[in-house]
């Protein structure tokens, strides 16, 4: 039996003051950084406070490059929400700016994955004109929908 969940609204991310930069520069495929200008330490996702060095008045953001590497990964096979196609791949991916990312990995089966692989950012366009990021394990992919899996089921 085959379930259409084209209709479905996913559920998009709510925007607290901290994240209003970070959100809007999604609309431009930039993944935002906090950089520390006292300790030089980054962090992700923003906060108001440096987690190297406790400042509160240090911090900018800078543009991540878009590569990592996967530091882990697991595979849903019980999705979290109706809108969402089961088996999907979370990832924490290790940005070269030095933050943790919790992501998720597409194009891609979990079969295809192993810890320290290179991944790349690519983004995942919500229906208000901002972007999730996620990413996929090869340069060239360039195609996804959220509502097609890399199997095409
Ligand atoms: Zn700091």
């Amino acid at each position: 039996m085959s379930f259409d969940v084209t209709h479905l609204e996913v559920p998009v991310p709510q925007v607290d003051e901290l994240f209003i930069a970070w959100w809007e520069a999604t609309r431009d495929h930039q993944f935002l950084v906090q950089r520390c200008t006292k300790c030089n330490g980054t962090q992700h996702y923003p906060r108001a406070i440096c987690t190297g060095c406790g400042s509160t008045d240090a911090l900018c953001f800078i543009s991540a490059t878009g590569n990592g590497t996967l530091y882990s990964f697991s595979e849903v096979l019980r999705p979290a929400h109706p809108s969402l196609r089961a088996p999907y791949v979370v990832a924490l991916v290790r940005i070269e700016e030095g933050p943790l990312v919790l992501t998720q990995i597409v194009g891609a089966a979990s079969n295809d994955l192993q810890c320290d692989q290179r991944v790349y950012l690519k983004w995942l366009s919500l229906d208000d004109g901002r972007a999730l990021p996620v990413f996929t394990i090869t340069s060239e992919f360039d195609e996804y929908s959220h509502f097609r899996t890399h199997n095409g089921g």
